[in-house]
Parts: C-alpha cells; structure tokens; sequence
C-alpha cells in the first residue's frame, strides 16, 4: 500500500504567548489524527512577549513533530508564513491562525479534502465569522474585488485556514517579491481548488494584530500582488476627463453661434473645456507610464513564469 501522503502545519506567531498552551496541545491531537508523519511549524514573528521562549520548549517536549523557527523582528503574518515554508517538508502544507479563532480540530477535514482529490489549494470559508462588523466589511470588499479581479471565485480570501499541495508550495517560494499575499498567490498556481466551511471562534484572548493602518497596508500588498490595473485606470480616467473637455468645447461653439457671444459667461468655460483637455493628457500620459512601470514590477518580481503541473510519458532520448 502507498503511505499516506505527510502533512505540515505551519502557524505564523506574534505575541501569542496566552494562546500557545492551548494551541500546541490541540493542534497536536489533530494531527495525530491524521493518520500520517506530520510536523508543526511555529514561525516566530518577532514576538515581543514569551512566545519565542515557549516555542523553544515547545520543539524541545516534541522532538520530530515541533519545530519553532524564529524571525528576528515582526515582518508580517504573510513572510512568516513565507518563512514557515521554507522550512517544510510535507506533502501537504496546512496554514492556520495562532490565535484558535481557526480551530485546529478542522485541519483533519483539509487534509483529507486535498488528499482524496489531488487538488492545488483548499480554502476554508468562515461559518459563522465570529468578528466584529468593523473587520468583517474591509473583507467583505476585498473578497468582491479579489473575485472579480482574479476570476477565481473563492468566498474568503482572509481565511487562512487552508491547505495547499507542496507543488504549490515550492512555487510560491520562488516567488522572491517583499509583499505577498499568499492565498491570492496560491490560487495563481494552483490547477484546481476546492472550498470547505470551517468554523470560526472569536479570539478569546490577547488582541487583534491588525490595526486600521496595517490592514490597510494588507489591501495594498494583496491589490499589487496580483494585479497593475490600477494604473490602467489612469488612461481611462484621462481619456474620460479628455473626452469631456472635447465634448464641452464643441457645445461651447455651437451655442456661442446661436446664443451670441455673452453665452458660457464671457469665455470661461472655453477655458474650461480647454483645462480639461489637458489634464486628460496628463492622466493619459502617466497611465502610458504605469503600463511600463507595470512591465517593471513584474518582471522584477521575477515570479516563475508558468508552473509544470505534472509531465507523463518519457523520452527515449537521451537527456541533453
Ligand atoms: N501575526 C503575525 N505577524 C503579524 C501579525 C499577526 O505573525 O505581524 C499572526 C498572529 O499571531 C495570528 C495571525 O497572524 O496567528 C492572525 O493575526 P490576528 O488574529 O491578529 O488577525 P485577525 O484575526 O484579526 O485577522
Ligand atoms: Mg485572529
């Protein structure tokens, strides 16, 4: 019999130290569960508190299925979990929250969805999300735009209780650019993909990591990770904006021949018309920059160009 495919779960920690008791033990049940070898990944992002210390002992009590890695300073829930990666060695890789409000009961449920079908990515999708409505409308919008924009039509991209195939894995981790945002990323590689609800507590203890101004920040890295069309939006703007200058001249024209030369107050909005004109060029013209700097950005993220789902057959050719 074939062994059964090994599982990574891989959890990103920023001062977590009232949760991590808690978390350890249950996520260790889980996997034993499984039914396969699995490893816990615990990446340390910069943790201020005892997180870090615990996470030691942590690897130390649990030799072969605990390993704590830890970052130097915070960089974020996505390069910690970038991080984590790195240091993988499963075939499936499992992300979850160190804060329990994933529960680690479903990472069961994930391995198995993403095992029995060979799929790329299983995204879990929060039911009931237990957040406040504050935090659940910026998802709510990014889930739309991201649907829209990547023509994937997953639910919840903030749910980051998820397991990915390791193909998938290693292709992200060719990805070398600073701001990521990995199940956005994911979906990018991935051939197919499911979705599975899981559940979704509210934190029970310590606070959110996220301020207003780091979430922000997040909708800036995940709208730069996976699109430039931001900056098209500029031709279109200047086009608009340029467009409407042309038409409010021509009516300008018209009705000075009929209305007499007291019409559209003594030539001011001639000079209107005009203005708009060229602040149309101008947003054209720094859209026709974007598209190039748009060039740039991609090619200098230097992302892999296409990723090889599987090759059958062999050639009776030497190899070069
Ligand atoms: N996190 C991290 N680095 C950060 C912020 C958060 O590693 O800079 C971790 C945090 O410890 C938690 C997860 O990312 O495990 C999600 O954070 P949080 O629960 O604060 O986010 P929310 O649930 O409000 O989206
Ligand atoms: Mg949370």
């Amino acid at each position: 019999m074939k062994a059964p495919p090994t599982a990574s779960v891989v959890i990103p920690v920023y001062n977590e130290e009232e949760n991590l008791p808690e978390l350890l033990t249950r996520t260790l049940a889980a996997c034993r569960l499984l039914g396969a070898p699995f490893e816990i990944v615990l990446v340390d992002d910069g943790s201020r508190d005892r997180s870090p210390a615990l996470l030691g002992a942590a690897a130390e009590q649990n030799p072969g299925e605990v390993v704590a890695v830890l970052l130097n300073r915070n960089y974020g829930q996505h390069a910690a979990v970038m991080a984590g990666f790195e240091h993988v060695r499963g075939d499936v890789v499992i992300t979850l929250d160190a804060d329990l409000q994933n529960p680690p009961e479903e990472i069961p449920n994930l391995y198995r969805a993403l095992t029995a079908d060979d799929l790329d990515v299983v995204a879990g999708v929060r039911v009931p999300r237990e957040d406040s409505w504050l935090r659940k409308l910026p998802s709510w919008c990014v889930n739309r735009i991201t649907q829209q924009v990547t023509g994937v039509t997953m639910h919840d991209y903030g749910c980051m209780l998820r397991a990915y195939s390791a193909r998938v894995v290693r292709a992200m981790l060719q990805c070398t650019e600073h701001s990521t945002f990995i199940p956005v990323l994911a979906n990018s590689f991935a051939r197919r993909t499911a979705e599975v609800e899981v559940r979704h507590a509210a934190r029970s203890r310590g606070a959110s990591k996220y301020s207003f101004f780091k979430l922000i920040n997040l909708q800036f890295d995940l709208l730069t990770s996976m699109t430039t069309m931001p900056l098209r939006l500029l031709t279109y703007l200047g086009a608009v904006i340029s467009l409407f200058g042309l038409g409010l001249g021509a009516l300008i024209l018209v009705e000075r021949f009929i209305q007499g030369p007291e019409w559209a107050a003594q030539g001011v909005f001639t000079l209107f018309a005009i203005l708009f004109i060229f602040i149309g060029a101008q947003f054209v013209g720094m859209g026709l920059m974007g598209e190039y700097i748009g060039r740039i950005y991609r090619d200098v993220r230097g992302r892999p160009r296409y990723l090889v789902h599987e090759v059958k057959g062999v050639s009776r050719l030497a190899a070069p």
